[in-house]
């Protein structure tokens, strides 16, 4: 094949031919050019996987996410007396602002549902019977999980609960409202952050990946897709899925 110099200079290599990093896949990128699992292997003492890599680490399947795009400044403060505005509504709401601590219950809840995804699209594993279940141990540095009660919008209801993960970027978000809205971005920070030639976030979250006139885009197709990429996943290695998906959807408030 004959190419002249000037040809070579002036066509860069094209980003299709890269493979795409497994935060990023997408269903039909399964069939493209998807970089493969990242490797880990199975520790019989601990009857789990482990790993180390430049940005996170694995232990019996608990994931340590190493690098962070956390900003301590953006950090929530608790309020114990708070009024909520809602935003579509403008009214005020009594509400209370409280930190979510490690061991709660919420807390768990979350984490285990960004391992579970992580599991099998970072590493083709899915929670198996007699080990630890895949876990995010603890968020990213100055990432912190707030819980806000909110007065009841009709007499007799018991309080709105809800959760918040606080410390993205205000770039990125006020917070995420939900673990499957932080699982694509969790999954960004363990790539090392992709960005494109402009250096924009390749991240596909709904706060990075903004429809073209900056709105953010909704969370459902985000994770219909993610349930969808794990699904075929799983579909594709020796082990058959198993029948326990995320069962938190109540509590994920998505
Ligand atoms: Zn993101």
């Amino acid at each position: 094949m004959w190419q002249t110099l000037s040809e070579t200079e002036s066509t860069p290599p094209s980003a299709v031919d890269e493979p795409i990093p497994r935060s990023l896949l997408r269903v039909v990128d399964l069939d493209a050019n998807p970089a493969p699992p990242y490797r880990l292997f199975f520790n019989p003492r601990t009857n789990g996987y482990e790993g180390e890599f430049e940005h996170f680490r694995v232990k019996s399947n608990h994931i340590f996410i190493t690098l962070s795009d956390g900003q301590p400044e953006r950090r929530a403060r608790a309020h114990p007396d708070d009024v909520y505005v809602d935003p579509r509504t403008h009214i005020a709401r009594e509400s209370r602002l409280y930190p979510v601590p490690r061991e709660d219950k919420g807390s768990q809840t979350w984490r285990l549902t960004i391992g579970s995804y992580i599991g099998t699209i970072m590493f083709g594993h899915e929670n198996t019977r007699g080990q630890s279940r895949w876990f995010l141990h603890d968020f990213p540095e100055h990432y912190e999980l707030f819980g806000r009660e909110k007065e009841p919008v009709k007499d007799g209801k018991p309080y709105r609960k809800d959760r918040y993960l606080h410390g993205c970027p205000s770039t990125v978000a006020t917070a995420f409202r939900s673990p499957n809205e932080f699982t694509r971005h969790a999954m960004w920070l363990m790539d090392g952050m992709p960005r494109d030639e402009y250096g924009h976030s390749r991240c596909l979250c709904i706060y990075c990946n903004r429809t073209p006139s900056g709105d953010f885009a909704p969370q459902k197709p985000v994770t219909d897709e993610l349930r969808r990429v794990r699904r075929e996943i799983l579909l594709r290695t020796v082990m058959p899925p198993s029948e326990e998906e995320d069962g938190n959807d109540e509590l994920a408030n998505d």
